[in-house]
């Protein structure tokens, strides 16, 4: 009698042969060495711009240090969750600084980004509720306000009216606004001001996920908000400390009302194992670095302009960035796929996205620049990537 699993495994494996090639998700990249700019990569040494380590920390030798540090001070493991007992001095001493950092009242550190946006939504609201997303938020702000059984408004990436109108309407009792204040895959800055202006109108809580503006933009890269000079006690601050901080983890901040109301209500902080104190003791040392990393931060800015003044020839392909993440648009995925491996053979990781992670017709390169790169570095990405695209004409969906 056949094995009743094997029958799972047979669905499984026809549904994975029925990925199209150009979309097929691999992982056979393994980087053999830290991240840095030029990395090992399956026995070569290519130059990476595939990393969300905007300042260059995650290989910080200060960071090492505290890493070696922490952990003879505090051990590697939490061993509990924070209710239980793995909330130790050194996270508490994270919190506070991290809310001070940003100009909080208070935080609250989670093990990843996904889990701090998926702790969030399901904590504020619920059925009857209403969430209104940008469409496209990364896929955790999604899960999070699935995961809420809130109501899911998608409004037009950006657009102002489009959520308005959508608030306008809406009858909820209790209403989020959510957005990705630098989103992933385009490098675009949103609208903070007028979804703040918004949130305010309609009485809505306002969530800005800013993965990619901590540590980067605004003063002393205290974030998108502060460089946009927004405050309020209706915004909820998620930002992460895997990208320019150089290590893992994240932050929730707001008031102390609202962090002590997530401490007693949301499942992904309560049901799981604190980050590892040893990490909390490296995010102490990243914050002092990235607070005084202002000359990190004009190197960056200087090699965005470089790279898109270098690009003009493809200007078609850019999208309107001013930040790190810098996406050149090919349009079909195959063709994508192609010219990141054609990059490759030039010694050249770059990382090809496609859809479901983009829209269809939007596959791309997505380019992500550090304070690590030199210039020069910057000129071989940009002449190598200009030849590829003659070679292969771009189509930009
Ligand atoms: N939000 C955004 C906008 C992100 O880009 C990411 C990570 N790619 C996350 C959240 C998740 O953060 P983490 O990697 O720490 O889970």
């Amino acid at each position: 009698m056949p094995n009743a699993s094997s029958n799972l495994l047979d669905n499984l494996r026809d549904a994975l042969a029925d990925v199209d090639a150009g979309s097929l998700r691999r992982r056979r990249k393994l980087a053999e060495s830290p991240c840095a700019p030029v990395v090992s990569l399956n026995g070569r040494s290519v130059l990476a711009f595939a990393s969300n380590d905007y300042l260059g920390l995650a290989n910080h030798p200060g960071l090492i240090e505290a890493a070696a540090e922490g952990a003879r001070r505090w051990g590697v493991g939490a061993g509990a969750s924070h209710l239980v007992s793995g909330h130790s001095a050194v996270h508490e001493a994270l919190e506070t600084e991290l809310a001070r950092f940003v100009g909080c009242e208070a935080s609250l550190v989670f093990s990843t980004g996904y889990m701090a946006n998926i702790a969030v939504m399901p904590a504020l609201l619920g059925r009857g509720d209403e969430i209104f997303a940008d469409r496209l938020n990364h896929a955790s702000l999604v899960d999070g306000a699935l995961l809420s059984r809130a109501t899911m408004h998608r409004y037009a990436h950006s657009d102002m009216q489009a959520l308005a109108r959508l608030l306008a309407a809406s009858q909820a009792r209790r209403k989020l606004i959510v957005s990705d204040a630098v989103f992933s895959m385009d490098g675009d800055i949103a609208p903070l001001a007028e979804l703040l202006a918004l949130a305010e109108h309609y009485d809505a809580w306002l969530l800005i996920d800013d993965a990619h503006g901590f540590g980067v933009l605004g003063p002393q890269g205290r974030g998108s908000l502060a460089e946009a000079n927004l405050r309020s006690e209706r915004i909820i601050l998620m930002g992460t400390l895997g990208k320019a901080a150089g290590v893992s983890g994240a932050f929730v901040a707001g008031s102390q009302v609202l962090i002590d109301w997530l401490v007693q209500k949301s499942r992904a902080y309560i049901f799981t194992t604190a980050m590892s104190p040893m990490l909390a003791h490296v995010l102490l040392s990243s914050l002092e670095l990235i607070e005084n990393a202002d000359d990190r931060r004009q190197h960056l800015r200087g090699l965005v302009t470089r790279f898109r003044e270098g690009m003009a020839m493809h200007a078609q392909c850019l999208l309107p960035s001013r930040t790190a993440i810098q996406p050149v648009v090919i349009g079909d995925n195959t063709n994508t796929v192609n010219i990141a491996a054609a990059l490759l053979e030039r010694d050249i990781w770059v990382p090809a996205i496609r859809p479901p992670t983009v829209p269809v017709g939007s596959a791309r390169l997505r380019i992500s620049l550090s304070a690590a790169h030199t210039q020069a570095q910057v000129d071989q990405l940009v002449s190598s990537l200009a030849s590829e695209l003659d070679a292969a004409p771009a189509r930009p969906g």
